[in-house]
């Protein structure tokens, strides 16, 4: 009846999930660099006063980086709500506090600090949270393992097959 099930087998539904949340992270990280010409200065042409949101940069440019912080966290609450780890690299680019994508030089600042401890330090440019990484030459992360790493197998299933 049932299809026997295998270490190297993908749930069909979690390989969907997977590409949504592949989507949602790119196109955060492209939100968080994007900025259109806002509305109020092109009726206007002058300086609103009321800008006081971080939404709006001073040349009359409106950031998207809140889209992007939403489909952050939307990817964040998916991956909680059906138990799916976030590689760690993609939980690092973001934001635990606020959920901006931390792109270098763009929404965060990089520091490197040389003391008895060294660390790499990613401030998130936002709200100032800063995270620390501490620079252990022999540490491997879980998902750098070369022993837990699965093999993809190259066919489809024929559950996603047709409907694809
Ligand atoms: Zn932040």
């Amino acid at each position: 009846m049932g299809k026997k099930k295998t270490n190297n087998d993908v749930n069909p539904q979690h390989m969907q999930t997977f590409q949504r949340l592949n989507f949602l992270y790119q196109a955060a990280a492209l939100m968080t660099l994007t900025s259109v010409p806002s509305n109020e200065s092109n009726s206007t042409k002058t300086k609103s006063s009321s800008i006081s949101e971080d939404r709006t940069i001073n040349d009359g440019r409106t950031s998207l980086a809140p889209v992007g912080r939403y489909y952050n966290a939307n990817m964040k609450k998916i991956a909680k709500h059906l138990v799916l780890r976030l590689d760690p690299a993609i939980k690092r680019s973001v934001c635990k506090r606020c959920h901006t994508s931390l792109i270098p030089s763009k929404s965060s600042n990089i520091c490197f600090k040389a003391d008895e401890r060294p660390a790499t330090i990613v401030t998130c440019k936002t709200c100032g949270t800063e995270r620390r990484f501490l620079a252990r030459p022999a540490h491997r992360l879980f998902s750098e393992k070369s022993e837990n790493i699965l093999q993809f197998v190259g066919h489809i299933h024929p559950a996603i097959g047709s409907d694809l």
